[in-house]
């Protein structure tokens, strides 16, 4: 059992606070946001992230979890510190540190003895030794430490699952102490033959962008195939599901639509196009994918604009979903920003629902008019849009939707559907890289 210290209760913070305290540790999970902690403190969730209530109950009830805003406290009692803290998109792209320096800051002034700080947060090459020197800085009195970089990779929508069965740990230090530690503390996961990387902090801190640039290159990738495709006849949907059969290429994100957004890709893809440029390098494949995806979700906005007739002006489009995906409440560079902005800019009277990030949404997106449900979205639309693909849009009333529109014309950016499900509705498809053949052929 390790005592551990748990900086910021965000989806990862929260998410690793009460999935360390599931493994047996004894964990305090802080935040600065007063309101944060007290909800947490009445059992509440302060986001939408499925399964996370129970663990942190639970863990709760069993007396291995608690809340705090006390983080010079949580500091002075516990051995191992994780920093959990945002890292956003600074200037011009490079990554704004300030949350994970002031948590260094703290954490050097207010040891009482040997601590453990474990940097969870993603952050540029370089950050597990700054902090080191932060650390030092600030401390009043010399005590020993170490600072391991321990990035994580849940995703949001299955954070639970993947916090506590991920394909792998990465771990970076300099220390047997450090490597032993964390060794403990992931010990269970052993049991489960999860792999544990051990390498060191520049290594891990560059695993954990070199990841996420991939699955985004992946990303752009298949939606620059999904343009050609909708140019020259072909099906992305098939194109994506043969190339996916090779093993080396892998049939997970493949899925052409309406471009990658959330808290992770969008920012730490231009992170890494910053950190190369700092290094002297050009990261020309991944700024290639930043900039694929830009145009793909200014793409989409054409898109329904040319379903509708090629002018949206006084026209209405219902949206079904504005999370950035099915799952979460989390907005952070939703597809549907650029969508509903460009969509209103150009005229339309833009409805939307989602079943658990209206709230959010409203916060980014002020003009738009928020519904109960998918059918009240319909509701004297010229296209109704699917978004984010909610497992409650896989199987609409399209008999029932259509009779509400005022046009029945369906724009699906997930790919959801095939033209044939919804043509004897009498909808008009359009999906993302879905070319017909030409008149004729097959
Ligand atoms: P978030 O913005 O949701 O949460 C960060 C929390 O830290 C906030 O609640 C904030 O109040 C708190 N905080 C900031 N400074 C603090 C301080 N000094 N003391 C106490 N609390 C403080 O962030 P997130 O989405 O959980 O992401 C955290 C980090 O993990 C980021 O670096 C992110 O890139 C990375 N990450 C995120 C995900 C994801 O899916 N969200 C997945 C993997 C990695």
């Amino acid at each position: 059992m390790h005592r551990i210290a748990m900086i910021g209760t965000g989806y990862v913070g929260l998410v690793g606070g009460a999935g360390l305290a599931d493994l047996g540790n004894q964990v305090v999970c802080v935040d600065q946001v007063g309101e944060k902690i007290a909800r947490l403190r009445e059992g509440g969730i302060p986001f939408y992230e499925p399964g996370l209530q129970e663990v942190v109950v639970r863990n709760v009830r069993e007396g291995r979890l608690s809340f705090t805003t006390d983080l010079a406290e949580a500091v002075r009692e516990h051995d191992v510190v994780f920093i959990a803290v945002g890292t956003p998109e600074g200037e011009g792209g490079a990554v704004d540190v300030s949350q994970v320096d002031a948590a260094a800051h703290a954490i050097g002034r207010h040891m009482t003895g040997y601590r453990l700080v474990v940097q969870k947060s993603t952050v540029p090459v370089g950050t597990a030794r700054r902090i080191r020197a932060i650390i030092e800085q600030a401390q009043t009195t010399r005590h020993e430490f170490d600072v391991a970089s321990n990035p994580e990779f849940l995703r949001e929508g299955s954070a639970v699952e993947d916090f506590m069965r991920p394909d792998r740990v990465v771990v970076g230090a300099d220390t047997e102490r450090a490597f032993e530690l964390l060794r403990g503390i992931y010990a269970p996961l052993y049991l489960i033959h999860t792999p544990i990387v051990e390498t060191t902090p520049e290594t891990a801190e560059l695993v954990k962008y070199a990841s996420n640039a991939f699955l985004a290159t992946k990303i752009s990738f298949i939606n620059e195939i999904a343009n050609l495709c909708e140019r020259t006849g072909a099906d992305v949907r098939i194109v994506a599901y043969a190339m996916g059969l090779d093993n080396r290429i892998g049939s997970k994100f493949l899925h052409a639509g309406a471009g990658f957004g959330g808290s992770c890709f969008p920012k730490d893809t231009k992170a890494l196009v910053r950190i190369a440029e700092a290094a002297g390098e050009d990261a020309r494949v991944v700024r290639a994918a930043v900039e694929v995806n830009e145009s793909q979700k200014e793409r989409m906005v054409d898109k329904v604009v040319a379903a509708v007739g090629g002018d949206v002006r006084g026209k209405t489009v219902g949206l079904l979903g504005l999370a950035f995906k099915p799952n979460t409440d989390d907005m952070r560079y939703a597809a549907s920003i650029v969508l509903a902005d460009g969509l209103v800019a150009r005229g339309a009277t833009v409805r939307a629902f989602d079943p658990v990030a209206m709230e959010n949404a409203r916060a980014v997106l002020p003009d738009v008019t928020y519904v109960g449900d998918r059918h009240e979205a319909a509701v004297g639309a010229h296209a109704l849009v699917i978004v984010t693909e909610w497992n409650e849009f896989r199987r609409l009333d399209f008999e029932r939707l259509g009779r509400a529109m005022a046009e029945r014309v369906l724009v699906d950016l997930r790919n959801v559907y095939r033209p044939e499900d919804v043509e004897p509705y009498g909808f008009v498809y359009v999906g993302v890289g879905r070319g017909r053949p030409p008149v004729g052929g097959r």
